[in-house]
């Protein structure tokens, strides 16, 4: 409805926010950031959308969903680790900005099971990956840090799956 449509064209150079690297611009354009770290609730609501912490059954990570009104609501295991809960807001803002049109209603267990590279899932990932570690820094990260993906996670702010997983993702280019 248009309270979002009004926000989601309220951007820095006119240019759509439909990809990775144009939310890292609006975020920097926001101050956003701690070190290399994205305040990416933060950012879920500079784009108009609701982002609310709930008690969830512990394999359960979140879910996007498309209230009565039209507002997008991005719903977190409040039960989970700060990074984690990071990771499942950027991976339902990858739903939002990629997917919102395919459906009304997004739910996540667990991330980077069993996933093909074409699948909607997989496209949410990547595109938290993406957004929680841009690949310019986290390349510069990996000639820094090398194999000790644990520093590398603690950078970012990440888990050491994601890293992995935004390693795997980079040599499939
Ligand atoms: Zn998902």
């Amino acid at each position: 409805m248009g309270i979002k449509r009004v926000r989601i064209s309220n951007d820095i150079n006119n240019k759509p926010l439909n990809n990775e690297k144009a939310l890292i611009a609006l975020a920097k354009h926001h101050g956003l950031y701690e070190g290399k770290q994205i305040r990416v609730k933060k950012l879920a609501e500079q784009l108009g959308l609701r982002v609310i912490e709930k008690e969830m059954d512990s394999e359960v990570s979140g879910s996007l969903s498309k209230d009565n009104t039209g507002i997008w609501e991005i719903s977190v295991n409040s039960k989970h680790h700060k990074n984690r809960k990071k990771y499942t807001i950027a991976h339902e803002l990858g739903h939002y900005i990629k997917h919102k049109d395919c459906s009304d209603h997004f739910s996540d267990t667990t991330f980077f099971r069993n996933q093909s590279s074409g699948s909607m899932e997989y496209a949410a990932n990547e595109f938290a990956a993406n957004l929680l570690m841009p690949e310019e820094e986290f390349k510069q990260v990996l000639r820094e840090y090398g194999d000790d993906i644990e520093t590398i996670a603690d950078i970012f702010g990440v888990s050491v799956l994601a890293v992995k997983f935004r390693v795997s993702s980079l040599r499939k280019r």
